[in-house]
C-alpha cells in the first residue's frame, strides 16, 4: 500500500492520476493533494477520496476560506505551502503534476525526504537535472518518469542489454502547426495553437508542442534520466502519436512501444512502479491498425529544439534561463502580448543576455528563474 500526495490535481495529468489512484484502491491511499486556483474542484475530489487530510492551494485567501469550510483538514498555500505539505503529509509517494518551474523545488523536496517521485513536471529535470541526479546518487528517494516518451524508452531499455543500445528515436507529433510552413506561422493565434491534433493537455505544454520546445525539453529529460547524451537521441516526426518512442540497437534492430495516445497508460506505469499487468490484445490482422507514418525532423522548421540542446550542452545555469524565458514568453503569447514566432526570439534573447554561472545551487536557480522572467517581460514591454 502506498500513501500518496498528488501535486497539481486539477490539471490534465493530475485528473488522470486521480483516475489511476481510484482504479487501484488496494494499492493507493490518497493522503493529500494540491491545486492552483480551481478550488471549485475540491468538493468532488474530497468526495471521491475521503482519505485526504492535507490540502494545498495557490492563494492565501482561498486557504483561509477552506480552513473554515474544512476544519478537519490541514490546509497550506503558495510555494512555501507546497514544500510544507511534502514535508508534513505522511506519504511515501509524491506525484508531481505541476506545470513549469513551480514544480522544481517540490521535486527536490520530495527526493530530499526520500519519497518515491512520480514526475510529470519535466521542467524540474530540464532546470535541476544535476541536483536531482545528485540526490538520487546519494540514495535519496526514487524517480519514475510519467512523460509518455520516457515511459516508452524505460520499458524498451528494460528489454535489452545496455551495451546493445545505439540510439533513442524520440517521436514528435509536430503539434498544432505541423502542416504549416514557418512563413505561415506569422499570424497564428492562441486558439489555433491550443488545438493540438492528437493530445489533450494543459495550455503551456500545448504551446511547447507547437514550437517543439517540448521535444527539446524531452531530449534533455532523456539525457538526465537515462544518461545517454543528447547527441544519441534523435527526434522523429510521427503525426499519429501511436509510437511513443523507439530504440535502435547496434545491429540496426528497432524496438517500439505502440499504443493509442492516452496518458493513463504512462501514468499507471509510473504509479505502479513499473509493475503493471500487460493485457495482450489480439489483433485479427495487422490491417486492424490505422496506418501511421514517420518522417525526418527539420531543425530549421523547429529551431526551438536546437536552442534547447545548445543550452543543455553549455550547462551551468543555461537551462534555468532557457526554461524561465520560455515560460515567460509562452504566457505572454497566451495573453496575446506577443506573436507566436516571438517566443523563440525571447528565449534566444535571454540566453544571450543573462550571465553564465557554472555550478548553480538550488537557490541560484531560483534567483536566475526570477531574474530571467523579469528581463524577458521588460524586453516584451507593454
Ligand atoms: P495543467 O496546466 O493541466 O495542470 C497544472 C497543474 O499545476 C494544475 O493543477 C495547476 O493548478 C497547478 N499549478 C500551476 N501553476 C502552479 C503554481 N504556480 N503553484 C501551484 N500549482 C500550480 O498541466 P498538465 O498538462 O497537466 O502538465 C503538467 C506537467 O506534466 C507539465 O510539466 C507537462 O509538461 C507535463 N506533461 C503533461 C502531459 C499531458 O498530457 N498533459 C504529458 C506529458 C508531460
Ligand atoms: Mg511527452
Amino acid at each position: 500500500m502506498r500513501n500518496v500526495l498528488l501535486l497539481g490535481a486539477s490539471g490534465s495529468i493530475g485528473t488522470q492520476s486521480l483516475d489511476i489512484l481510484e482504479k487501484h484502491p488496494e494499492r493507493f491511499t490518497l493522503r493529500g493533494f494540491s491545486l492552483g486556483k480551481r478550488v471549485h474542484m475540491i468538493p468532488d475530489f474530497l468526495k471521491r477520496f475521503p482519505s485526504v487530510e492535507y490540502l494545498c492551494v495557490s492563494q492565501a485567501e482561498d486557504a483561509e476560506n477552506l480552513r473554515k469550510k474544512y476544519p478537519n483538514l490541514k490546509i497550506y498555500h503558495g510555494d512555501e505551502g507546497l514544500v510544507s505539505i511534502i514535508e508534513e503529509c505522511p506519504c511515501d509517494m509524491v506525484v508531481n503534476a505541476l506545470v513549469g518551474f513551480a514544480g522544481m523545488v517540490p521535486s527536490v523536496t520530495a527526493l530530499r525526504h526520500d519519497r518515491i517521485l512520480c514526475l510529470a513536471n519535466k521542467e524540474s529535470l530540464v532546470v535541476g537535472g544535476s541536483i536531482i541526479n545528485g540526490l538520487l546518487r546519494e540514495g535519496k528517494g526514487r524517480l519514475l518518469p510519467i512523460d509518455s516518451e520516457h515511459v516508452a524508452i524505460a520499458k524498451l531499455l528494460s528489454c535489452i542489454k545496455r551495451e546493445d543500445l545505439s540510439r533513442i528515436l524520440i517521436t514528435a507529433s509536430g503539434g498544432s502547426f505541423r502542416n504549416k510552413s514557418r512563413a505561415e506561422l506569422t499570424h497564428v493565434t492562441r486558439d489555433d495553437a491550443l488545438a493540438h491534433p492528437t493530445w489533450s493537455m494543459g495550455a503551456k505544454i500545448t504551446i511547447d508542442s507547437a514550437t517543439m520546445m517540448n521535444k527539446g525539453f524531452e531530449i534533455i529529460e532523456a539525457d538526465v534520466l537515462f544518461g545517454i547524451g543528447v547527441d544519441r537521441v534523435t527526434p522523429l516526426m510521427h503525426a499519429e502519436s501511436y509510437v511513443h518512442s523507439l530504440i535502435e540497437l547496434r545491429d540496426g534492430t528497432l524496438l517500439a512501444d505502440i499504443s493509442k495516445p492516452d496518458m493513463h497508460g504512462p501514468i499507471e506505469y509510473a504509479l505502479m512502479e513499473t509493475e503493471v499487468d500487460f493485457t495482450p490484445v489480439k489483433a485479427k490482422s495487422l490491417s486492424d491498425y490505422a496506418p501511421y507514418h514517420f518522417h525526418a525532423f527539420d531543425p530549421e522548421r523547429y529551431p526551438a529544439v536546437g536552442i534547447a540542446l545548445d543550452s543543455h550542452r553549455r550547462g551551468g545555469n543555461s537551462n534555468a534561463i532557457l526554461n524561465a524565458a520560455n515560460e515567460a514568453a509562452v504566457y505572454a503569447f497566451l495573453e496575446n502580448r506577443i506573436p507566436f514566432l516571438q517566443i523563440e526570439e525571447e528565449v534566444r534573447y535571454a540566453l544571450d543576455t543573462l550571465p553564465f554561472m557554472a555550478e548553480p545551487s538550488l537557490e541560484d536557480l531560483i534567483a536566475v528563474d526570477k531574474k530571467t522572467r523579469r528581463v524577458v517581460n521588460e524586453h516584451i514591454g507593454g
